[in-house]
């Protein structure tokens, strides 16, 4: 029997050694995520016959020796955001409902042929737009730690799914906090990599100057392992990075004596809940304890992220998402005319979200109004970006809560759309910065029993920094391994 809260990299060296083979390891995550998804709604759209074929390819090449990679037959899951050949791809929208790409995007075509079977495709926040889950157009997946909370979003499915044990790992993307968000509010491990490690080619576009493909996983290691798989120069993205890609595991068990790790002085007191600064505030003095030296550090734009992302990402969106027009992709509303057909589609096809982002950035975006709201949001996005090149003089890593609340209950944001954009409020400067950023889980919240995480920031293309603290401090918590680290679920 394959314990399906083993992580990937441990399941790689039982295949290796021929303990467990890949179509025991992958039809063990079908059956786990099976029993669970009455109560998580992760899936949209599964596809086990075909995890299970891949598999069985998987384990005939390691007969021959021929293994495409150590985690050739390990089965991942993707947020419904990439597109996938053959299997439809709604990117959480009706819009896009009966919708079938005729291609893969880059992450999974990479993923593909480092033999990963792929699971299925796990919903989201329509287009992306959301932190709990409850945009998407197809139901909204919950919470594995309580089903009558959020599982954090945008990226909901793959979050409650690996979090459930129902996949070792899994694709998710994170524009303003969409995978350390719900990866923090789940207990998993969520990494926002610098903006252009990975490519954006075949990834539905939310706000394009922000959209960063981003892992899950229920370890650093494995989470750094998925990443490997995926980036490097991508030609049909001209914003990914051409530089050749370290190797992110070369060194992550190097420990954290004498780094330098800053604690934002704007995020202590007011702000986040009582337990979510216990467990942040015990976080700092046992990364201090492996070795770091914690400095207090200013960020005074930090403050201004929000109302900065509020503008540039729907200011994108308004953009990206003019070409859902009924007559290239998805639904079609019925019609006489191509300007009622348009514009019925339109109303029909986006939910309520969506459409206030599409007229927020257009409104921002329209003549007299431009310089003074999406203008101002790029002179404050290049404060964040001059604030963190200072911090980075005294500091190697930066600290501070993921989420400012554990996971909330259903319905309990969806009245008051500003509270929900302040859960996005430690996660939001990074993806402005185009920095990287990780969320790492620091235990249990004394208030409410919920899984609460800790962010580590690094600046643009120091991942391994980042890796090696968060691996360093997770190995010596030792949560995740324990039964704690395991929803009742
Ligand atoms: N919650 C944020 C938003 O609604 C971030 C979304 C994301 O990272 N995709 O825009």
């Amino acid at each position: 029997m394959v314990d399906t809260w083993t992580p990937a990299a441990e399941l790689g060296h039982a295949m290796a050694s021929g303990d467990a083979s890949a179509e025991e390891i992958t039809t063990a995550f079908i059956e786990r995520g099976q029993a669970v998804e009455e109560g998580i709604h992760a899936y949209l759209a599964p596809t086990f016959e075909r995890a299970v074929d891949e598999a069985r390819a998987a384990d005939d090449r390691r007969t021959r020796g021929e293994a495409l990679s150590a985690v050739d037959g390990i089965p991942l899951a993707f947020k419904d955001v990439f597109v996938t050949k053959g299997v439809p791809s709604t990117s959480g929208s009706r819009i896009l409902d009966g919708w079938v790409p005729p291609y893969d995007a880059t992450v999974v075509a990479r993923c593909s042929e480092a033999g990963l079977p792929m699971l299925g495709k796990l919903d989201m926040d329509e287009f992306a737009m959301g932190s709990s889950g409850e945009n998407s157009g197809f139901g909204g997946a919950r919470n594995p730690w309580d089903a009558e909370r959020v599982p954090g979003g945008s990226s909901s499915g793959p979050a409650a799914l690996v979090a459930a044990g129902g996949a070792p790992w899994a694709w998710g993307t994170d524009t303003g906090g969409s995978v350390r968000q719900p990866a923090a509010l789940c207990g998993i491990v969520g990494v926002k990599p610098t903006y252009g490690l990975v490519s954006r080619y075949g990834m539905i576009a939310f706000a394009s100057s922000l959209d960063q493909a981003s892992p899950f996983a229920r370890t650093v290691e494995d989470a750094a392992m998925l990443l490997q798989l995926a980036c490097g120069h991508d030609p049909m993205d001209s914003t990914s990075i051409p530089d050749e890609v370290p190797d992110f595991l070369d060194g992550i068990d190097a420990g954290i004596e004498g780094m330098r790790i800053g604690v934002v002085k704007e995020f202590q007191g007011e702000g986040a809940q009582p337990g979510v600064r216990t467990r942040v505030d015990e976080a700092y003095k046992r990364l201090e304890k492996l070795g770091a030296k914690i400095e207090e550090i200013s960020l005074p734009s930090f403050e201004y992220g929000i109302s900065a992302y509020y503008l540039i990402a729907p200011a994108e969106a308004s953009a990206n998402l003019a070409r859902y027009d009924g007559v290239r992709y998805g639904y079609r509303a019925p019609a006489d005319d191509i300007v009622t057909m348009t514009s019925h589609t339109r109303e029909d096809g986006f939910g309520d979200e969506v459409k206030r982002r599409i007229m927020l950035g257009t409104y921002a975006l329209s003549a007299g109004y431009y310089d003074a709201y999406y203008g101002k949001a790029l002179r404050v996005r290049s404060l964040i970006i001059r604030d963190l090149e200072k911090a980075y003089e005294k500091v190697d890593l930066i600290a501070c809560p993921t989420s400012p609340t554990t996971a909330f209950k259903v319905g309990e944001r969806t009245a008051d759309p500003l509270a929900m954009y302040l859960s996005d409020i430690y996660t939001v400067p990074v993806n402005l910065a185009g920095n990287a950023g990780i969320s790492v889980p620091c235990g249990l919240s004394p208030d409410d029993g919920l899984p609460v995480g800790l962010q580590l920031i690094a600046k643009a293309l120091d991942e391994r920094t980042m890796f090696r603290a968060a691996h360093a401090f997770e190995r010596d918590f030792g949560w995740i391994s324990s039964a704690e680290g395991r929803p009742p679920l």
